[in-house]
């Protein structure tokens, strides 16, 4: 089977796999990240009276015509509206009233004057500066408008757009489902963590690092699990979490070892091999296939290449399982400021961090079995295929994690 490109990998699991259409009804308090799945439509003004930006006074901008610090002009103060409460009165000539910050307007005024430009009269306020009509004047709807289109199908949510629809009154809001995704880590060697090791094993810890970097793109795996270096296991396994996933991710057993399973597992579980390998380090030996509806995506056991291919291969995946453009691969172009000068036959990638539009390398431990050099890095750096890597003050890119 021919090797892939990166970019021809990609086309193809995207090409196999289909956005979630359904959706669900979930409270605003959980729909941070989601991706909404209807217009809101604002079905009320915001604010919804006319209201006061600022502490002061409203009254009529007639009334203070040629109005001075040394020559005030004398208002009757006859109300004080807070805010949350609305005033008794429609205000004369010669009136005004006394109003907070977020107080609704009463009628009969057009400009509301800080409470600094004036003396802070109880009774009566000497106002000392003139106003115009409008002045300090909040509308109604200035915010928003009954019927108006506020936030578009599609949206990712974040604070704001939550607030948004809060603010409209709303207390739930519709959103795409999320596709049910399957991480199962395979391995006789591995143990969980909490026991003391046995002789020959390592903790597993794929099986955290996928599963909390799965987490992060906004996907709970529906299952985690282990399956021993056991094909008929292995077969059981996939056959069974197909029937309610869209997406198995397993990791290890799919180089060229004794027990590199996955390939016998694909052959006698039914799966259809979409492709097995793809031009990069780590990872080349990424196997991917499809079981009835559900993509199966098979990484390296080893724990950089696994995490690296989640970012490479997983993530667009989830991009467009999830209606999320936020997934999509983000590359930068940014100097490096020391070299990798290894060369390889195909794209190598590095891990790096970002800082300050340029990235470094902190480590010189590389290997795909290493995973504690990735601690504190936050990308991954991109070294072109061909003989020279790449040198100090290059441009290079990267892709943020
Ligand atoms: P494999 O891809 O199964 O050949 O595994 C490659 C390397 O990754 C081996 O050294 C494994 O012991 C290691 N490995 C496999 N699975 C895991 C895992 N879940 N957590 C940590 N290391 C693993
Ligand atoms: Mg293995």
């Amino acid at each position: 089977m021919e090797k892939l490109s990166l970019s021809e990998a990609v086309e193809c699991l995207c090409s196999n796999c289909e956005p979630v259409v359904e959706t669900e009804r979930i409270s605003l308090w959980n729909a941070s990240g989601r991706v909404l799945g209807e217009n809101i439509i604002s079905e009320m003004d915001q604010p919804p009276f006319p209201r006061s930006p600022l502490d002061g006074y409203a009254l009529k901008s007639e009334d203070t015509t040629g109005a001075l610090e040394n020559q005030p002009v004398k208002l009757k103060v006859i109300d004080e509206i807070m805010a949350g409460y609305v005033g008794r009165h429609h205000v004369k000539n010669g009136e005004a009233v006394r109003i907070m910050t977020g107080a609704p307007i009463p009628p009969g005024v057009d400009c509301i004057i800080r409470q600094e430009d004036t003396d802070y009269g109880e009774k009566e306020v000497k106002i000392y500066k003139e106003l115009k009509q409008y002045d300090n004047y909040c509308f109604k709807g200035e915010d928003f408008k009954n019927q108006q289109l506020l936030l578009k199908k599609g949206v990712i949510l974040s604070a704001p757009e939550i607030g948004i629809i809060a603010s409209c009154g709303k207390p739930d809001v519709l959103v795409y489902k999320k596709p049910a995704v399957a991480l199962i880590t395979t391995g006789d060697e591995t143990m969980m963590p909490g026991p003391p090791l046995k002789p020959g094993k390592i903790y597993d810890s794929n099986m955290f690092t996928l599963g909390c970097r799965l987490k992060e793109l906004g996907v709970l795996p529906q299952c985690i699990m282990h399956v021993d270096d056991h094909t008929d296991r292995m077969v059981c396994a996939i056959q069974e979490i197909s029937n309610y996933t869209d997406l198995i991710i397993t990791t290890g057993g799919v180089s060229v070892g004794k027990k590199d399973i996955m390939h016998e597992v694909f052959k006698q579980a039914g799966v259809k091999t979409l492709f097995w390998k793809v031009s990069v380090k780590p990872g080349t030996p990424t196997l991917c296939g499809k079981y009835n509806n559900t993509l199966i995506i098979c990484l390296s056991g080893n724990p950089f290449a696994a995490l690296t291919n989640m970012e490479l291969l997983v993530k667009p995946v989830l991009s467009k399982m999830l209606l999320n453009r936020d997934l999509e691969p983000d590359r930068k172009t940014v100097p490096i400021d020391k070299g990798f000068e290894k060369g390889s036959r195909v794209t190598r990638y590095v891990r790096g961090y970002l800082n300050n539009g340029k990235v470094t390398i902190p480590t010189n431990k590389h290997s795909s079995g290493i995973l504690s050099s990735m601690a504190g890095c936050n990308c991954l750096i991109e070294i072109p295929a061909g003989n020279y890597g790449v040198h100090k003050g290059d441009q290079v890119c990267v892709i943020p994690m």
